[in-house]
């Protein structure tokens, strides 16, 4: 982009004397329509007493439109999503842009130097402290300064996250449905499955929704890596978010060809190991197993054939997430299996037969 203002201290005043006009502003400062700005905005401090500063791109589009975010990184090592963001931002032509993209590649920013999921500091949950408050603990302070500058501003957000380290899962789509700007929205991502459910408390997506922002969870893959299959995929949905929402009105809107949606209530289900041991895994993220079918088998470090356990699978379905660190206790989790409709499944069927050589969804 041009006009790019790279700095650590906020330009100019903090606006508020025209409220009509499009300017995104934040904290002491202000990105006008036309320009981006790339900032660097101080939202804790160091042991050391530094501040920790996390990365913040805001484009603002020459023409009027919505405010939408785009966020990565809540937790320190998921880092698929960081690459969507980045590339949205500085790699995208954004001059016929309306409206304004808020960009926040990594929010953790202590997780993300230790590439760990959670904040270094006794182990918080930065996903788990929004809406975050002044006075309150740590990572609900860095949560505050994230939310009120660069989530409330906004008329809508994508928030990507990966599987925890050890599992991974296909590119879905986790939304309150029963919202209908969130509905829209995690349609219009064009993911092939969307879970519904408005999330635990203290999720960014939960609380920026219920602070009138409706906002989507992507999941995508595994931690600590770039999955680049996934990372097209997600900026096809995000292209596509933007199309459906007039900020890039010349641009359509996508179909992935067919969609589930699973609801609290459907059939969904991990399946847990019984038994502690060693798994050979059969089947990877995104496939489609029988009912019957053997899923993995359990077995210890000398394969006796009477400690084989075989896990097979309780119903038809769609292996959404899977382990691949392959050592289980009892109870661990060894893949996430959801039901399909008839309709679904046909076209899911359909679908792999035409692409067969496709090894990644
Ligand atoms: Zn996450």
């Amino acid at each position: 982009m041009n006009d790019d203002a790279s700095s650590d201290e906020p330009p100019g005043e903090r606006s508020g004397s025209d409220a009509t006009d499009d300017a995104f502003t934040y904290n002491g400062g202000r990105v006008d329509p036309g320009e981006s700005a790339n900032i660097r905005y101080s939202i804790s401090e160091t042991y050391l007493g530094d501040p920790v500063k996390i990365p913040v791109t805001v484009v603002n589009g020459a023409h009027p439109g919505p405010t939408v975010f785009l966020s990565a990184a809540a937790h320190g090592d998921e880092l698929n999503g960081i690459e969507v963001v980045r590339e949205v931002a500085h790699d995208w032509n954004h001059a016929e842009l309306h409206g304004t993209l808020v960009c926040l590649p990594v929010m953790n920013v202590p997780g993300f130097l230790a590439q760990e999921r959670y904040l270094p500091i006794y182990d918080r949950d930065l996903n788990r402290s929004f809406p975050g408050r002044e006075g309150s603990t740590s990572a609900r302070r860095m949560a505050h300064q994230i939310f009120t500058n660069f989530i409330e501003p906004c008329d809508l957000g994508i928030d990507f996250h990966t599987s925890t380290r050890g599992r991974t899962n296909m590119l879905h789509v986790r939304a309150s449905m029963d919202d209908p700007t969130v509905s829209r929205l995690a349609n219009a991502f064009s993911s092939n499955v969307i879970i519904a459910g408005e999330g635990p408390a203290g999720t960014l997506r939960r609380e920026a929704t219920e602070a009138d922002v409706p906002t989507i969870t992507v999941e995508m893959g595994e931690a600590h890596r770039f999955q680049r299959p996934l990372i097209d995929r997600a900026l096809t949905g995000v292209a596509s978010v933007l199309a459906e929402f007039g900020c890039h009105p010349d641009s359509s809107v996508h179909w992935p060809g067919w969609r589930t949606v699973i609801d609290d209530d459907d059939e969904k289900t991990w399946l847990r190991a019984d038994a502690g041991g060693i798994v050979d895994m059969k089947r990877g993220r995104g496939a489609l197993v029988e009912e019957g079918e053997v899923i993995c088998t359990i077995t210890n470090p000398f394969k006796e054939e009477d400690d084989i356990v075989t896990v097979e699978a309780p119903f038809t379905g769609l292996i959404v997430g899977v382990l691949e660190n392959p050592v289980v206790y009892p109870g661990n989790p060894l893949c996430h299996l959801v039901g399909l409709s008839a309709d679904t499944l046909t076209a899911l069927e359909r679908e792999r037969t035409t692409e067969r050589s496709q090894a990644e969804l």
